[in-house]
Formats: structure tokens, sequence, C-alpha cells
């Protein structure tokens, strides 16, 4: 082996080294030749010398430097490779100088050919001939019998030329034919014909190969196959003409010699290593050769991708991969053609049988299912028989993404993440659900015992009220009366006592309202500063008592004491009116102040101050300079129940709701209310609560209308709430002076309550001024209604039998008894039962507990206000019945008159016209007429008829054509005198005055 250090020999035991003499190291050689007369020839570096091994001397000799040899040819131009022919010749290609022949006993130089060719490899065939090849210009043969040269070049569209020009390796055949390497391909010469065969190596795509390797070297064994390397495949071409491929393990490296030995054992030698095979052992295939690979009818050419491709492994092993699914075509041959006849193949686990063609090419066309198979060609002889070995690929054929395990692996990964995700949300949302469902359950009950708790509260609270205003009425009857002087002051502790408790009922009613958001806004109009000066004014005797100066500052615009007979209505001349929550307002105040004198030792004062502020709210300031609120308690003086000192043996009695109750109702009218005190110093609490101006104010139901403006307002819209403040009213008489000289004695009063004793109260009370008939009941007092028509009725909300609400629809409905006011009395003051009293016609309401006062003063107030509208009704009953642009639509009240008026006109002349014709037209009794008639306008039946008739009377003489006398028989009075005294006495002039003006 020529090596780059020295010529190497392995005897197969050892391996032994001979230098050159003159380089005893580094001396690197190429390209052995070895001579039939025994000299290995090799030749050193780029061959500017020449050198051989005598198998005797084994001892590299150098051709001496002065031969001309080496002056004349070596030296000059250096040398390719060496060939020792048959005759022990020897052949040097130089360098881009052709061919020497060297005949080596005498050293005698022939140059063959130069024409600058750089020449490759060099054989001779059995005849002799020498062939080589060339860089640029082909093939070569030369007979040294004739020295004639032959130049074999390729020519373009023959196929039976020479591949390449560039041509390399080259070894004649036993059987005279010449083997020339190219690269990637080998052509089969035959000297006979001058014909090339190309014997394709499958050497294409290679994992290692950039482009084709080209084929340098071959070597022969005994049997005459030849072996060659292109790259790191070995091939061999057998005698018999089949190209096999050598299936030696891969030596990832170039060969760079081979070599047989007659042991048949192959040896490599790669640039630094040498493999030794045993060929017996190595399995040989004949290559598969693709002529055509078409997948989905397009040939697979370079543009190939991972799904759709044809690769060959380090040992030209093809793989084809296609996707699942996809047709595909395979055209196929096998190598060395000319002696193949047949061929067979099969695709296993496919096809069962082989399939055969007796062409020298196959086609088959597959459509598959994902997997992996191995396809098999195997050749046949001519004279039948198959090769025993078999070419093989191997097809890969993918599942589309979706089918391949890891996608699968992967879906199942993510549909059970989804699926744990989607259960674990259901699971997570139902716990949450019932969680949900027993939390509402839970506020429901909750909500139904609150509820019911309210409602219990509500009623027994409402229960506490009426033996309440019974005790303050009987207490208020007492004081009323003159007492004996020792007596005074139990009457008033009970009156005192009566009235806190029935402060504590309301207080704990409105934190019951104010949780079940039912606070209803009570707003009117009134001058908020003289309001609290009211207030403020009802302490003025506690403060006294216990010591204290009580001061209200900012004077109010009027006087803010109380004044019964000049109720504030200053404030509303003086236009300092504002819409404010009285009801409210007084409580806050009143807690206020209440607490400031509790807690305010004896000697102290309190000092209020109220103003309104121009930003449009009113500023309430109450200060005190009692014990003070430590610093760390103040922030909870407003929390419900809490009191600073809330030992039982504390000096304070109390129950911690007022201030809580004052803070919720400031938030609820939207205001502030701030604390600053010191222990020992005192406190001031400030409030500030929004103003509205007049226009915002709905004003109490109870109102006279508007036209009467002369009377002043009733006296509730200017008293705060009655709860608190005892109204110090004078019994006022029922119709004054005004009373028309019709009615009978004293008017009289339907009292409907089915509590005995407030019955027997409001009674007593009231039978001073009026004739009162009482009713235990809505069904008793309909009755009574009915044969009485009183001139007013006094009626209970919640009664057995027939309720407040069912007795006034009754009353309202029914012509004998419409025009009768009725005053309720409710205990509740929601908004809704009021309503609901207004809508079924109530002339007012008294919520309990209420003062006898001032349901004397509404019974008052009511009957009144009949009187002006018996002064109205007067009048228009001489205006035509038509109702004009001015006249509003008639009320019931107004129709009836009009109609008993039109019944009587319509009769004038009739002698009989009479109080029963009268009743009768009405469907009423004599009695229901007169009262309702008397009620109505004041006048009895018979004035009534006769003021009708005497109208007319008027109207007709004013007309002007009749006499008096025509006139008197016109509306039936029978004497002309009588007429005349009628008619002055209605009129104020005789007739005949009359007629004249
Ligand atoms: P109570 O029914 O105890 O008066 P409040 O809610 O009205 O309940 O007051 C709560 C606590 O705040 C009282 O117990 C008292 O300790 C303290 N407090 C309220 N007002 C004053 C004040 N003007 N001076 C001193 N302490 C006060």
């Amino acid at each position: 082996m020529a090596s780059t250090n020295g010529i190497t020999c392995y005897d197969g035991r050892r391996f032994r080294v001979f230098h050159d003499p003159v380089f005893k190291e580094g001396d690197f050689y190429y390209n052995l030749a070895a001579s039939p007369d025994g000299r290995i020839w090799f030749k050193m570096g780029w061959g500017y010398s020449l050198s051989y091994i005598d198998s005797q001397q084994e001892r590299i000799i150098r051709v001496s430097d002065t031969t001309r040899l080496v002056r004349r040819y070596l030296a000059r131009y250096g040398s390719h490779s060496l060939y020792a022919d048959a005759q022990a010749n020897l052949w040097i290609s130089l360098q881009k100088h052709g061919l020497l022949k060297v005949n080596t006993r005498t050293l005698a130089v022939e140059h063959i050919v130069d024409q600058g060719l750089n020449i490759g490899f060099i054989t001779q065939d059995r005849q002799g001939l020498i062939y080589f090849t060339t860089d640029k210009k082909g093939f070569f043969a030369y007979n040294p019998q004739t020295r004639k040269l032959t130049n074999y070049q390729h020519r373009t569209n023959d196929t039976t030329s020479l591949s390449s020009n560039i041509t390399s390796g080259v070894q004649a055949r036993p059987d005279g034919s010449i083997l020339v390497g190219l690269a990637g391909e080998v052509n089969l010469f035959q000297p006979a014909t001058g014909q090339f065969t190309n014997l394709a190596l499958n050497t294409q795509r290679t994992a290692s190969s950039s482009g084709p390797a080209f084929v340098k070297e071959f070597t022969l064994d005994k049997q005459g196959n030849a072996y060659f390397s292109s790259g790191t495949l070995i091939f061999r071409y057998t005698a018999q003409g089949i190209l096999q491929r050598v299936g030696v393990s891969s030596p990832t490296h170039h060969t760079n010699t081979l070599h047989v030995s007659p042991a048949n054992r192959l040896w490599i030698s790669l640039a630094d290593k040498l493999y030794e095979y045993d060929l017996h052992q190595a399995p040989v295939a004949p290559s598969l050769l693709f002529l055509a690979v078409t997948v989905n009818g397009t040939e697979l050419g370079n543009n190939t991708s991972a799904t759709q491709n044809l690769v060959y492994d380090g040992q030209g092993h093809p793989t084809l991969t296609v996707r699942e699914n996809d047709p595909f075509t395979l055209q196929f041959t096998l190598t060395a053609k000319q002696l193949l006849t047949t061929l067979r193949w099969r695709l296993v686990g496919y096809n069962q049988e082989w399939i055969a063609s007796q062409d020298i090419q196959g086609e088959a066309a597959y459509q598959l299912p994902a997997g992996s198979y191995t396809f098999i060609v195997n050749q046949g002889f001519r004279g039948g028989g198959w090769e025993p070995t078999s070419s093989t690929m191997t097809i890969v054929v993918v599942a589309p993404f979706w089918k391949t395990p890891a996608f699968l692996v992967f879906m199942f990964l993510i549909v059970a993440g989804v699926g744990y995700y989607l259960v674990r949300t259901y699971i997570r949302r139902r716990q949450l659900a019932q969680q949900l469902a027993r939390e509402q359950q839970q506020a429901a009950s909750l909500r139904q015992l609150d509820e019911f708790k309210t409602r219990f509260f509500n009623n027994v609270t409402h229960e506490f009220r009426t033996p309440l205003t019974i005790i303050l009425n009987a207490t208020e009857q007492l004081t009323a009366k003159t007492l004996a002087h020792h007596e005074r002051p139990e009457i008033e502790t009970i009156q005192r006592h009566a009235q806190q408790l029935l402060r504590l009922i309301t207080e704990t009613l409105d934190i019951a309202r104010l949780d079940a958001g039912k606070l209803e806004a009570h707003p009117q109009l009134g001058d908020p500063v003289w309001f609290t000066g009211q207030v403020v004014a009802q302490f003025a005797s506690l403060a006294a008592q216990r010591g204290l100066r009580l001061t209200y500052n900012n004077q109010p615009a009027i006087d803010w004491l109380p004044d019964d007979n000049n109720p504030a209505r200053g404030a509303f001349a003086g236009g300092a009116l504002f819409s404010f929550d009285g009801e409210k307002w007084e409580k806050i105040t009143y807690n206020l102040l209440a607490n400031a004198l509790k807690f305010t030792p004896r000697g102290g004062s309190v000092q209020v101050t109220g103003h309104v502020v121009p930003s449009g709210h009113f500023s309430l300031v109450v200060q005190d300079t009692g014990i003070g609120i430590p610093t760390d308690q103040v922030a909870r003086i407003f929390d419900r129940f809490h009191q600073v000192d809330d030992r039982s043996t504390r000096a304070y009695s109390g129950t911690g709701i007022g201030l809580a109750l004052v803070r919720e109702l400031v938030g609820w009218l939207g205001g502030e209310i701030t604390v600053d005190s010191q222990l020992d110093q005192g406190s001031r609490f400030t409030v500030a609560l929004p103003l509205l101006g007049p226009d915002h104010a709905t004003w109490p139901t109870t109102a006279v209308p508007a036209k009467t403006s002369q009377t002043p307002p009733p006296p509730t819209e200017q008293l705060p709430p009655q709860s608190s403040i005892k109204p110090i009213l004078t019994r006022v008489g029922p119709l004054g002076e005004a009373a028309t000289s019709d009615l009978i004695g004293k008017p009289l009063v339907l009292v409907v309550e089915d509590n005995d004793d407030l019955r027997a109260q409001v009674v007593d009370y009231l039978s001073g001024d009026y004739l009162v008939l009482p009713a235990q009941h809505g069904r008793l007092g309909w009755e009574e209604a009915l044969n009485q028509v009183p001139d007013l009725i006094v009626s209970d909300v919640m009664m057995p039998e027939l309720d407040g609400y069912q007795l006034l629809d009754r009353l309202k409905r029914d012509e004998r008894t419409s025009h009768i006011p009725v005053i309720l009395l409710t205990a509740r003051s929601s908004a809704e039962s009021r309503m609901q009293g207004l809508q079924l016609g109530a002339d007012d309401y008294l919520v309990k507990p209420f003062s006898l006062a001032e349901l004397g003063l509404r019974i008052a107030n009511g009957l009144r206000t009949r009187q002006q509208a018996q002064k109205r009704l007067l009048t228009q009953l001489n205006l035509p019945p038509v109702p004009g642009p001015t006249t509003p639509t008639p009320t019931r009240e107004e129709t009836f008159l009009s109609q008993l008026r039109q019944a009587i006109l319509a009769q004038l002349d009739n002698e009989r016209l009479d109080v029963d014709w009268l009743a009768a037209q009405a469907q009423m009794s004599r009695t229901q007429l007169n009262r309702k008639l008397s009620a109505l306008t004041g006048l009895s039946p018979n004035r009534f008829i006769q003021r009708i008739r005497l109208e007319r009377g008027a109207e007709l003489l004013r007309s002007g054509t009749m006499s008096i006398v025509e006139v008197a028989d016109q509306i039936g009075y029978d004497s002309p005198s009588y007429f005349a005294k009628v008619f002055q006495e209605q009129f104020g002039y005789p007739p005949s005055k009359w007629r004249d003006q």
C-alpha cells in the first residue's frame, strides 16, 4: 500500500513499512503498479521521481535522477499515474503532457502522445491494446503494434457514445470489454463495435455525497469480476455482466483504493484506515434503478417534501415516502441490461404473488394505506431461474398528520384535558349553583323571617298606638278639666311617659321601616327655621325643669314661639318657604336635643342654631356643655344600640337607637351629620339637610281648596307631627256665626270606631259641640248614615264586618249619603292606605294616635268647607245648568241639585209640589232629602222649592212681558199678595220694584 509515509506491506500477520533511502519520513507515495517482472512501481509526491520495490531486495530503489526519463520528463512535468503492462513495460501519464512508455529494463522512453493531454488512468486489454482516460478529451485507445491512437468522445444525442468527456478510471475485462469510470457512472466499451453502454450507478442522492463521485480505480478478482467504488459505495460488475452493489458496512469516507485478494477478501483503504471484508459474507444486491417515480400524476423531481421523497441511505438503499392514499407509480429496472431478460416484483404485505414482466423494465402502481412496506425486485435469467438475491426498497406511507399516533395522542390529551376541564367546571358550577340555591333559600327564609318580624313588629307597635292614643287623650281631657292642683304633676307624668313610649315605638318602627326600605317621604312646605324653633320650644319646660339654659339662635323669619292663633302664617307670608320632610326633621332635631339635655348636667346650657345656607341646605347645630364623648367612642355613637356608658349602673337611661336613627334619617334625606366632642367639655352635633324650593312640595291632602285663601292653612301644616308635639289648640266652634239659620241645633257627627274606649272618648269629646252618633262598626255606621244622614262621619279604617274603606265606598256611591264629608282614622300612616282612602273620596284622614283637639279641628274644618260649598252651590242654582267654559264639569252634588231644580221648574204650576213629591223625585225618604238638601244648600226642601219658584218668578218679571198676577200664577202661587210677601222676604224688594229696575 502506498501511503503518505512510506510503503506499507501487510502479510496477514504484520505490517512492514519501506521508506525512501533519502527521505526517511514523510515520503508519500502513490500509484502502486505491480509489474509481471516482480517489481512494484510507484511514484513519490507529484511524481517528479520514480521508485520501485524489488521483491527480492525488499527495499525501495529510486530510479536515478540522471536518467533521461527523470531528467527529460518526470522532473520536468511530473506524473499522474503508472501502469505496468503484461510485457513489463511501464506506462506513465505525464501532467498535461500525455503518455510515456518506458522499457523498464533499459529505461528507454517513448513519448507516445503529448497533445497537452492530462491522462488519468491506463489499462491494457488481452490483445495488448492500451486504453487511457483524460480529464477533457474523453477516452483513448492505443495500439502499440500499429502505434494507432483512437480517441472516443461524447457525442450529444448518441446514447452509444461516451457519456462524458471527463473520464477517470479504466479497466479491461476478461471478455475484452473496457470499463470506463466517469462521475457517478460507468461506461462499458466494446472495442469490437466501438460502442459504449452506460451502467448507471445508483449513487444519486446518497446521504453523504454532494455530487456523484468519480469512479477512479477498478480492481479485478480471479473470476474476472470488477470492483469499483463511487464515493462511499462499492460496486461489483460481474464477469457475467451484472451490476451489483456490495453491501459492506458503509465507510463514511470516500474510498481511496480497492483491492480484492485471491482469498476473496475485499480491502478498502481510506485516507487513514484500512478495511477488510469477506466477500463471501457480504450481501450483494443488484442495484435497483428507478427510471421514474410518479406521485399523484407528477414526476417526483428534486422538489420533494418531508412527506413525499425518495432518498438513499449510506448503503444506497432507497426509501420512498408518500402520503396515504396518494397514488404513485414506479418505473424501474435493474442494472446490466444486456443479460437481463425478465423481472418480477412484489410489495410485501400487499401483493400475495410476484408480478412478473418479460421486459427489462417494470412498472408498478399503488395507492396505499399508511404503513411501512417493502418492495422487492428480483431478476430472472434467460435460461430460467431467478437470481437468489433481490433488490429492495422501503416504502413508507405516512398517514395525514391527524392520523399519526403523535397527533392522536396529542388530541387524546387535548380531549381528555378539555373533558377534564369541562367536567371540573360542570361540577364546580353545580356546586356553586347548589351553594347559590342554598344561599338564596337561606336568604329567602331570612327575608321571610325578616318580613314576618317586621310585620309582627308593625302590628304589635300599631296595636300599642291605640291604647296610647287613649291614654294621651284621657290625660289631655283630664288636663282640660280643672283639676286639683296637686293632681296636675301626676297627670303630666302619665302624659310625659306615654309620649316617651309613643316616641320609642315610633323610632323602633322607623328603624324597621328604614331596614325594609319602606320609609316614605312626606315633604311639606314651611319655614325650616321656624319649624326647628317649634321643636326646640317643646323642650323649653324640660330644660327649665332640669336647670339648663336652652337657646335657639339665628332669628327665624317669624317669632318661633308657638302661637296658636296665628300659627306661622307670617312665615308663609314672608315667602321663606321651602320643601322639607318635617316629620323626619323633627325626629332628628328631637333626638339631638333630647341627648343634649340628657347628657348636660344642671347649670349647663344647650344652644341650638338653625339657619338656611344659601347653597340650598339647612344647617342645624346642637351644642351642649355636657359630659362630652370620649374620643375613641365618637366614631361609634351612631351605631345601633351603642352607648358610651353601657353598664347596667349607668347614670343615663337610653336604648342607643336615637343617634343611629338620626344618622340613618340624615343619610336617607341626603344630608350629613358630624360630631365634635370633648370629654367634660361638651358636644356639638352639626347637621346639614338639603332643602328644596316650594315647587317640590306636595301639599298634605287635607288642604282646603285654594279658593278659600282667606282661611289660614290647616294647622297640621304648620305643626310638627302630632306624635311629638301636642298641638295646643283651643276648641273651635263648629260653624261660628256663619251657621245657616236653616240648621236646627248642632251638626250631627257619626263616629264609627270599633274600639269602645276610643269611641267613647271621641264621642265624649265631641258631644259638647256636636250631636254625636256612635256606631260600633262599619255596617252599623252605614245603617246610621242612611237613617240619619249626618253632617260628617268620622270612621276608623280597621273594623270588623265592614271596614272603613268599604263604608266610605258605599257612602260615596249612594246619592243619599254621597255629600257627607268623611274623616278616616287610620292606624297606618303608610302612603298606600292613605291613597286608598283618598281615592275612595275620603275628605280627610288622621293618623293614630291623634289628639282629640286635632280631630275637633278637622271636623270643624270639614264642616266649614261644606258651608263654603253650600254658598257656591246656592249661587250655582240660579245659573242655567249648561256647563260653560268657565264652569268645570259639575260634581255629583251639583248634578243632583240641578236635576232637582229641573224637576221643580217642570212642575211649577203643579199644586202638589211639596216635600213628599220632591222626595219621591229624589228617590229618598223625607228625612234623607231634608238632611241632604240642608247639608248641600242649608235649605229645607220646602224652602228649596220656594227658592226655585221665586228665582223663576224673578226671571219672568225681569223679562217684563208678564204682569205680577200672571207671574204668580205661572210659578204656582194662587195668591199674588202671598207671592209678593215671600218675594220681598227673599230678595228684599217687592216684585213691582224688581220688575221696574
Ligand atoms: P341613647 O338612647 O343611649 O341616648 P343614642 O344613640 O341617642 O342612644 O346615643 C348613643 C350614645 O352616644 C349615648 O349613650 C351617649 O353615650 C352618647 N351621646 C349622645 N349624645 C351625646 C351628648 N350630647 N353628649 C354626650 N354623649 C352623648
